[in-house]
């Protein structure tokens, strides 16, 4: 198994720049491959439900992506109902295009692996539809609700140079301790409340 590179972290430019479309040819070849099998790596290592190539230095447009029963155990049932978080196989998209479906949108704490250590309120649209190629170059399209949606729409914002910082609430953003703490296992509605 070759070295993992590390998750670049805010500041660094490669996750402002927009990514650059991956060539269709270009994604049957090894050292695509080897990238998109790291990037799985890196993300379940983190762990994390997401990563973009540009958040290990590649400027590319691919995104991974999955979750996991062993992560979602981590919350309550609850939050995994408010939140409609439920597991979903890995999915690789390579040069997506994403749509915002409708007008529903939902507000929850979101971190990044890129933005270490911190949390913060952001609101997204409730349901998108996603196409692209995917890890063997063929079209797909996943029409999602919920967090999956989520992760959709913060994954495609890294691949355009935007984080979550940048549609935070900004009073919303905490140090993962301080957000479990004052937050945590409270009803979204109520915390939206509280929040200064
Ligand atoms: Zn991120």
């Amino acid at each position: 198994m070759p070295k993992l590179p590390p998750i670049v972290q805010t500041g660094d430019l490669v996750l402002r720049a927009r990514a650059e479309e991956v060539p269709a040819e270009k994604i049957r070849e090894k050292a695509f491959r080897d990238l998109v099998s790291s990037m799985i790596t890196v993300m379940r290592k983190a762990p994390g439900v997401g990563l973009a190539a540009p958040q290990i230095g590649v400027g590319l447009r691919v995104i991974v992506l999955e979750d996991r029963e062993e992560l979602i155990r981590k919350i309550s049932d609850d939050e995994r109902l408010e939140r409609k978080r439920e597991a979903f196989p890995t999915r690789v998209f390579v040069n997506p295009i994403l749509t915002r479906i409708g007008d529903e949108k939902a507000t929850f704490f979101e971190g990044c692996l890129s933005v270490h250590g911190y949390v913060a309120l952001v609101e997204r649209h409730l349901e998108v539809e996603v196409t692209g190629l995917d890890e063997e170059g063929v079209a797909q399209t996943w029409r999602v609700r919920g967090w999956p949606a989520r992760i959709l729409q913060h994954e495609v914002d890294h691949l355009d140079g935007t984080l979550y910082i940048d549609r935070m609430r900004s009073r919303s953003f905490s140090t993962q301790e301080h957000a479990k703490a004052l937050y945590g296992g409270k009803p979204i509605g109520e915390v939206l409340r509280i929040v200064p």
